[in-house]
């Protein structure tokens, strides 16, 4: 494996030492990262205003090359592309950028694989295979930024719901945010960062008391533990009472909304009982609902409601004054709607891609 470093797992703060010790000026610094960032460069010959010493000098201690593309898939109406990534360990994950009418959303992984094992999604069936950096989070985000400029385009939101628990990998997490968000990085305000969790209670209090302007949605999917820790065994560990006991901290601190994903499961999660227990769980606090139609996955044998019924579920929800939507159905047909993400191998061996 390659031993250099990853630039983009280095801070301004981490680089100006390095850069002093090599005789350079700080505003050295401060070009590498408009270079990385704001022009895209990404390549070393690409930074022309450095010497080709300097040049040569960074190209011994670090890479630019944090994760390769092996595949890319483009949803029929052009509207969803995916790529398969590997990191530079040969770890697979995937990425997904949806279009919508004046957004460019762009959905990242935070990890290879996931280790919660939930049952009814294709990246718990694969199981955990390695936490991303920093770096390869930012490298998700740069490489579709390179698609989108050649349009005089750039991604308008972030989503880390591809594949793994962000909060499962909280400081890398955290600090690909940041360098996005500094503004001599890609300047993109924290409000078009949504963190999706399936709800790790520690994690979500020290969240909460960092009080910061990102978006967090929470994957409740059932209203009661019995049902939860079915599909969702981490419930086991952290009930629903101390979930939400998290999730009104996160409020009472932050003011923010919480957005609660909901998968709708045919026969299991989808009838009226399991709606009027949402609501009073969600009793007090800003909430919005978004409702997923199960998306299909191998090795799970459960299906999306009929539409009647999914209506009604979100109907009981608005009645009861919490917004609700139900979230379009993208990119199934090439496996990259919520939960699919998996790799190559899972998804070819049911010929899926
Ligand atoms: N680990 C995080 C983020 C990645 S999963 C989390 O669980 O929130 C992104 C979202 O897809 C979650 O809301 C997850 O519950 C949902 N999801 C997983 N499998 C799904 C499926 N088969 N159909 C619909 N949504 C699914
Ligand atoms: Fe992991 Fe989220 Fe999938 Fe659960 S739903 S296995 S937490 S990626």
């Amino acid at each position: 494996m390659e031993d250099r470093k990853l630039v983009y797992d280095y801070s301004r703060e981490d680089l100006t030492p390095l850069f002093q010790e090599w005789n350079e000026p700080p505003y050295r610094v401060k070009q590498l990262w408009e270079g990385l960032y704001r022009h895209l460069w990404e390549d070393i010959n690409d930074f022309t205003p450095f010497s080709i010493e300097l040049r040569d000098r960074i190209s011994q201690d670090f890479t630019f090359q944090a994760i390769h593309p092996v595949r890319e898939i483009v949803s029929p109406d052009g509207e969803t592309h995916k790529t398969l990534f590997y990191t530079r360990s040969g770890n697979p994950l995937e990425t997904v950028l949806m279009h919508y009418k004046n957004r460019h959303t762009l959905c990242i992984s935070s990890q290879s694989g996931c280790g919660m094992g939930c049952i009814f999604c294709a990246t718990g069936q694969m199981g955990f295979k390695a936490n991303l950096s920093c770096g390869e989070m930012i490298a998700q985000v740069l490489y579709y930024n390179r698609i989108l400029a050649q349009d005089g385009q750039k991604l308008t939101n972030i989503v880390i719901m591809g594949m793994g628990e962000p909060l499962n990998n909280f400081d890398q997490t955290i600090k690909a945010i940041d360098f996005l968000n500094d503004p001599q990085g890609l300047n993109m305000g924290e409000r078009r960062f949504t963190i999706s969790t399936v709800g790790l209670v520690p994690q979500l209090n020290r969240f909460s008391e960092m009080n910061r302007q990102i978006n967090l949605a929470i994957s409740l999917h059932a209203a009661d533990d019995d049902l939860r820790s079915k599909i969702i065994p981490i419930n086991r560990k952290y009930p629903l009472s101390e979930l939400m006991a998290a999730c009104r901290k996160y409020s009472k601190v932050t003011h923010r909304r919480i957005t609660f994903e909901w998968a709708l499961i045919r026969d299991f999660n989808d009838d009226p009982g399991q709606a009027q227990k949402l609501v009073n769980l969600l009793k007090g606090l800003i909430a919005h609902v978004n409702l997923i139609p199960l998306n299909p996955t191998v090795l799970f044998p459960g299906k999306p409601p009929r539409s009647e019924r999914i209506t009604q579920f979100q109907q009981y929800l608005i009645k009861n004054h919490i917004p609700c939507t139900i979230r379009l159905r993208r990119g199934i047909d090439i496996q990259a709607g919520c939960g699919q993400l998996a790799t190559k191998n899972l998804s070819e061996q049911n010929k899926l891609c």
